[in-house]
């Protein structure tokens, strides 16, 4: 029986790719930067790519966050300092709230039946007060932040943490809900706790998880 949820922030909770892209025309107002059109798509495509091989222990988060902008800069051909424009960044991102849409209402029903922790690859600070200013901490017993843990998901060492931290009798109490195959779903399922994917784009019909919805609120009917 389940007794407890894991919970993704990114793309699950909170709409990464609005906040990033507010928090990159925040930024770049602030250094008086005009970026052309396209740039937030470079990004993306570049950030995606790096937390993929995160996922494959190819490079930590601070490398990520050294290297990125310096990519987007070159990719774009508009010369700044990615490291300062990172700070800016890093910081925006920790103000930005915009949610997936049912993600409140979806946290505000498991509450009542479950205990909540989230489970994210991110900086810890940054995760903790975004969920806060989103009003999402109150429906939180806690956080399992990667940059914390010192492994990110899908790692067992990850997993390893929560469980012993959650102190459930037996794996099988957990559940864990995300919008990504190769950290929320695949190596988590391996390991021994149900999942739960939450295909919002229906990104692809391949589907190893235990459960799969397309909107959060069809987490209910099974939930
Ligand atoms: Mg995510």
């Amino acid at each position: 029986m389940i007794t407890t949820i894991l919970i993704d922030i990114d793309d699950t909770l909170l709409d990464f790719n609005l906040c990033a892209k507010w928090a990159m025309e925040e930024s770049a107002k602030k250094m008086e930067l005009i970026l052309p059109k396209d740039t937030y798509e470079y990004f993306k495509k570049i950030n995606a790519s790096l937390w993929k091989q995160m996922e494959k222990k190819e490079i930590t988060s601070d490398g990520i966050y050294c290297v990125r902008w310096d990519m987007v800069s070159q990719m774009i051909g508009v010369p700044f300092d990615g490291k300062a424009f990172e700070k800016y960044f890093l910081d925006n991102l920790s103000k930005s709230t915009i949610q997936v849409d049912g993600a409140l209402e979806l946290l505000k029903y498991l509450s009542g039946k479950y205990k909540i922790y989230a489970a994210s690859n991110g900086p810890f600070e940054q995760q903790v007060q975004r969920m806060k200013l989103a009003r999402m901490d109150k429906y939180l017993s806690g956080y399992f932040v990667s940059e914390k843990i010192g492994h990110s998901k899908p790692a067992r060492e990850f997993f390893d943490v929560c469980y012993k931290e959650i102190r459930v009798a037996d794996l099988s109490e957990l559940m864990m809900i995300g919008d990504s195959l190769s950290a929320d779903i695949k190596g988590v399922g391996d390991y021994g706790i149900k999942t739960c994917w939450f295909n919002k784009e229906y990104k692809s019909t391949e589907n190893s998880a235990d459960y799969m919805v397309n909107h959060l609120l069809e987490i209910k009917e099974f939930l």
